[in-house]
């Protein structure tokens, strides 16, 4: 059956600024890190994406890289798009990224403009589009020269192959010279995307300072940790859960859900109890709690964790007694 969205989703969800620039993007988007793969369902998949549709999310993010294999979420995303979501392309915003291995031989990984140009056109035919409205640099590159890799950036934009830039996993410092770069060279960076949790707080040693000063748009991933800020874990590892189901490619696994871990996240949950929230509902909250975070991407396993999560970027105010609260629980 033709895909009809609700009519009412965009006043579903509250849109942010990207810094100073012309656009705005949902409080949650969407990510296809995990759960795109080429053995994951499809009608399955196509439901994510029409929730999140209908919710207002209007940004779908991917990578080269994302599967399994790597391309695998391009091409099913490709594929529902071209059933689903192609009449709504000017309602969206659909980013990918190139910085990690991709291809064997020495131009499938890291930062050259010969990587980055190849990559993208890559991902533009899996996915069936003319151009990307975000791409990004995936990681740095301690080898390159930045200017090379910003300037590839900037042609690939140039050339209407995507409309802005963003880099992703950049410290502070290098984090300011690709934005001063882009700025030199007439592109300017779009947002930084780094990990940013309750229990992994490292943007705010820096990293919140240049984007705020900069005027740029941060976009957030792993804001739930993956799944472990959420009340799954409370009772043991679910066997449908990411942990549970032994996944590679940098999803968690059981070890990481340690005793000490579960026992904060039932502190925090607790917390969450308070303020009406589940604890997946107040993480989300917890991060959009600072206006100089854009937008969180989110992933999902099934349709039903899209408009639970979204119910968390309602409230966002914190007393200072949660935060303290929240602070005292994350620091023992
Ligand atoms: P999250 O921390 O949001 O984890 C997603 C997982 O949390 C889901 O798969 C699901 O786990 C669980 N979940 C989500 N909503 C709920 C809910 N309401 N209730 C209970 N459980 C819930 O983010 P990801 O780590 O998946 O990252 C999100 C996106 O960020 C990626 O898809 C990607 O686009 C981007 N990203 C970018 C990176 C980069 O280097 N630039 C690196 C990593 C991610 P379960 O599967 O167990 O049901």
């Amino acid at each position: 059956m033709d895909y009809q969205p609700d009519k009412d989703r965009y006043k579903k969800i509250n849109y942010r600024r990207c810094g100073n620039s012309g656009i705005k993007l949902p409080v949650l988007s969407l990510g296809l890190w995990h759960n795109f793969g080429a053995a994951d369902d499809y009608e399955n998949c196509r439901s994510i994406l029409h929730a999140a549709f209908d919710n207002g999310i209007t940004h779908f993010d991917l990578a080269n890289n994302y599967g399994p294999p790597p391309g695998a979420a391009e091409i099913k995303f490709g594929k529902i798009f071209q059933q689903d979501f192609r009449s709504f392309r000017d309602e969206l915003i659909i980013s990918s990224k190139a910085g990690y291995q991709m291809w064997d031989g020495p131009y499938g990984d890291w930062g050259s403009k010969k990587y980055l140009f190849s990559s993208l056109d890559q991902s533009l035919k899996r996915m069936g589009l003319d151009y990307v409205d975000i791409f990004y640099h995936h990681r740095p590159d301690p080898e390159t020269p930045l200017e090379e890799t910003m300037s590839a950036l900037d042609l690939v934009v140039r050339q209407g192959k995507a409309l802005y830039i963003g880099i992703s996993n950049y410290k502070p410092a290098e984090a300011k010279k690709a934005i001063d770069l882009l700025h030199q060279l007439g592109t300017p960076c779009l947002l930084i995307q780094p990990r940013y949790n309750m229990f992994d707080r490292w943007i705010e040693d820096g990293l919140l300072d240049v984007i705020g000063k900069e005027k740029i748009g941060c976009i957030t991933f792993s804001s739930l940790a993956q799944g472990l800020l959420t009340n799954k874990y409370l009772n043991g590892i679910p066997a449908d859960s990411r942990a549970g189901r032994h996944l590679k490619n940098g999803a968690i696994t059981e070890s990481q859900i340690t005793e000490d871990k579960v026992k904060k996240v039932k502190e925090l949950n607790k917390v969450a109890a308070g303020r009406n929230q589940s604890l997946a509902q107040m993480a989300l909250a917890w991060v959009l709690k600072d206006e100089r975070i854009t937008s969180i991407i989110l992933g999902a396993s099934k349709p039903t964790q899209i408009a639970d999560s979204i119910k968390g970027a309602g409230n966002i105010h914190f007393s200072k007694e949660e935060l303290d609260k929240i602070d005292s629980i994350l620091q023992q």
